[in-house]
């Protein structure tokens, strides 16, 4: 039990200091080093359980491995489809987002409850790298 929450400890910190939004593998090779008994499973299973549980974010990637987020509020992402980097996008755009919710409630009856966004684009240190 007590390796089991050390475990959970270390792979949260992990997503918390890496403003990466890191995969599994990420926070596997980050801590296998230091901890030889961490298997990629063991840390699947913990990140999956910190994202149902709210302490993280799960972020669906079109094309790609789930990555995780240790900012919990929701903010909208873009994937650079230059160099596979997941950027946040500023809150302010969500606000946005929020009117697109009212304008489907009121064409189509449904109600929106979450949103998951998944820009994709081209980051702004790639755009300038080939200016
Ligand atoms: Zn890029
Ligand atoms: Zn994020």
């Amino acid at each position: 039990m007590i390796k089991y929450s050390k475990q959970r400890e270390l792979i949260l910190n992990t997503v918390k200091e890496n403003r990466v939004h890191p995969t599994a593998d990420f926070v596997y090779n980050k801590l296998k080093e230091e901890n030889p008994g961490l298997s990629l499973g063991t840390v699947y299973r913990n990140l999956n359980l910190l994202a149902e549980e709210g302490i993280i974010q799960k972020i669906r990637i079109p094309n790609g491995p789930d990555r995780f987020d240790g900012e919990v509020k929701e903010h909208p992402h873009m994937t650079c489809t230059c160099c596979g980097k997941v950027i946040d996008l500023p809150l302010t755009c969500m606000e946005d987002m929020r009117q697109l919710d009212e304008e489907i409630l009121k064409k189509t009856g449904h109600q929106v409850n979450s949103l998951q966004t998944a820009f994709t684009g081209v980051c702004g240190a790639c755009r300038a790298s080939k200016n």
